[in-house]
């Protein structure tokens, strides 16, 4: 006989989400599986951040005490369940779509399939050229998958506005000789007036939102220029299950829903028609504008696409002259997008380098923490620690350098 009783079930939370439960209980008695089976039953009637945590544990400590089994303890585990090969993936929390490493199902937590685009990542050997063309020499090339919703929208805005101009005006009264013999001068008032005017803009554009919450993507800014620049020209294929699967390991789990980028998009393409409607409310202005105030905006962003769309991009460290530098490059092409150039404290450069990919390989740490036998108390240690581990590594990196 065993030493700990074990039950494993597959279930949908009360919001949705596809879940295994597991729970194992120490010491085993005869019918304690049962009773932890029909439990597990009874949590799945909660909300998936309702699993986590202590309070669970010792809940079920004490309804198992109180029907007569006198256990040492109990330990209830959480993992996703792929809806295609029904595989066991851990994910860190924050986790919203992820890919399945074992069959290359792509979809959300919920079991809801979801389009994948990727670009081709081209070659390790495009970005050690590169690197030997700044005269370095690699010393690591790492190639991540990085998530990015990608929109295509439509702006359309009605205003009404006031615009305050200034106004040269003839002073035809004061038209004198300013001295005997020379031509008469023209003089000016300046004036201020006001106009009401009104009127629609309208434009499309596509935009492009990082899909990570946890590490700040070094040279993050670039890429997302690079994605919107590439998506107009050379958008990306559909991913197949077949494709995707070769790709998981490398992959970032997005962590920024659909919904919330498509906030973040409307909020961005609000504030640009009130620049535009103020530019064109401007241009009906008889005179210099002093200001243009709006009496009324009624922007509407119709999103007309969104696709997921995973970027190809490369970080790398090299050495130059002795010392360490990162940088990083997207795509086949291996665009530059950042680089650090020679600075004088190289083991400040090779620190901060480590904290970025601590961080970032965190996540990735998580993602691949799956199996069964994995128990949320383990994700959790891997991802405080490569936290923790980040957070030294950066604060050890501003420390002052030592003379000697
Ligand atoms: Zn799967």
């Amino acid at each position: 006989m065993s030493e700990e009783a074990r039950a494993h079930v597959a279930v949908s939370t009360v919001d949705g989400r596809l879940v295994y439960l597991s729970a194992s209980a120490r010491p085993a008695m005869p019918g304690l599986e049962q009773v932890l089976t029909d439990l597990l039953y009874t949590l799945a009637q909660r909300s998936y951040v309702e699993l986590h945590g202590d309070r669970v544990r010792v809940e079920v400590l004490r309804i198992l005490r109180k029907q007569g089994f006198q256990v040492d303890d109990v330990n209830i585990s959480v993992s996703y369940r792929c809806p295609q090969c029904n595989a066991s993936i851990q994910l860190n929390p924050e986790v919203v779509v992820y890919v399945c490493p074992y069959c290359g199902w792509a979809g959300d937590v919920y079991g809801k399939p979801v389009k994948v685009r990727v670009w081709g990542a081209g070659h390790r050997a495009t970005v050690e050229r590169l690197i030997h063309q700044m005269g370095g020499t690699p010393v690591s090339v790492e190639l991540r998958n990085v998530p990015f919703w990608v929109f295509e929208a439509g702006v359309e805005a009605y205003y009404s506005a006031t615009v305050v101009y200034r106004e040269r005006r003839m002073r035809p009264s004061t038209i004198h000789p300013r001295s005997r013999g020379s031509p008469p001068v023209q003089e000016y008032d300046v004036v201020t007036r006001q106009t009401n005017v009104s009127g629609r803009v309208a434009f499309r554009t596509s935009r492009a939102f990082l899909a990570r919450l946890q590490a700040e993507v070094f040279g993050g800014e670039s890429l997302r220029t690079w994605v919107e620049r590439k998506w107009s020209f050379n958008p990306p294929k559909e991913l197949e299950a077949g494709e995707a699967k070769p790709l998981a390991p490398s992959i970032l789990a997005p962590e920024l829903s659909e919904k919330s980028a498509v906030e973040a998009l409307v909020d961005e393409l609000e504030d640009e028609a009130a620049r535009e409607v103020k530019r064109h409310a401007s241009r009906k202005s008889p005179g210099e504008v002093v200001e243009v105030r709006l009496r009324s905006f009624s922007p509407r962003v119709t999103v007309e696409q969104s696709t997921l769309v995973f970027v190809p991009y490369w970080f790398f460290t090299y050495r130059k002259g002795g010392s360490l530098y990162s940088g990083a490059c997207a795509g086949s092409e291996a665009t530059l997008l950042k680089v650090e150039l020679p600075i004088s404290n190289a083991e400040r450069v090779l620190r901060l380098a480590g904290s970025w990919l601590t961080a970032i390989l965190t996540g990735l740490a998580a993602q691949l923490f799956f199996g069964a036998e994995a128990d949320l108390a383990g994700l959790l240690i891997v991802v405080g620690l490569g936290l923790a581990g980040a957070f030294a590594l950066v604060s050890s990196a501003f420390k002052p350098a030592k003379v000697g």
